[in-house]
């Protein structure tokens, strides 16, 4: 497993870290499982609506609390934003065919993943947001081929101070 930590400044910091993660995924085209960590407030869906933002979606990005998932289509390619807060037994997620959201292509963005702990499949990254100072602290890990190969390649911005 690598992980790397990030001093994200302000709420533009957290877009453009979920941006810059978004602009690797728009030219890879493969597929992400990515899991959004920390409490109600920490800048979860802040960094989706940056990723979002590199696939060309300007429009606001609310968190699915009440429906779970929120489908983007972007020619031919689908983000699947979940957010599982109040996700009463993981079991329910077998009843809205989790499974075929996971395709091989797809990125899909988990928040609160551990409310779906058991269904879901392991992720390639994890990224854990907590409230640090007037910003936030992001640490990002990765497991596997997937997860090491994006955060390897991780490009480090003005805005983000970077660090193993
Ligand atoms: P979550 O989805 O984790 O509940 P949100 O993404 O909705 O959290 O963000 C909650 C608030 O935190 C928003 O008002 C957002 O602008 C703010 N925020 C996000 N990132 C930062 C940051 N790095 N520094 C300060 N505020 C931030
Ligand atoms: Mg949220």
């Amino acid at each position: 497993m690598t992980e790397r930590d990030c001093y994200l400044s302000d709420e533009k910091a957290t877009l453009a870290l979920g941006e810059t993660l978004g602009q690797q995924l728009q030219s890879d085209r493969q597929g992400l499982t990515l899991f959004l960590e920390g409490d109600l407030g920490a800048g979860k869906t802040t960094f989706c609506r940056g990723l979002l933002r590199a696939f060309g979606h300007s429009g606001p990005v609310k968190s699915p609390t009440y429906t779970l998932v929120e489908e983007y289509e972007f020619a031919g390619r689908s983000v699947n934003h979940f957010d599982l807060y109040r996700l009463g037994d993981p079991e329910e997620l077998e009843y809205m065919g989790i499974r075929d959201y996971f395709r091989t292509e797809s990125v899909c963005l988990l928040e609160w993943p551990e409310r779906g702990a058991g269904v879901l499949p392991e992720p390639d990254l994890r990224v854990t947001v907590a409230v640090e100072g007037r910003g936030r602290r992001a640490r990002i890990e990765a497991s596997g081929e997937r997860g090491e190969g994006l955060l390897n390649h991780w490009p480090t911005g003005d805005s983000m101070e970077m660090s193993f």
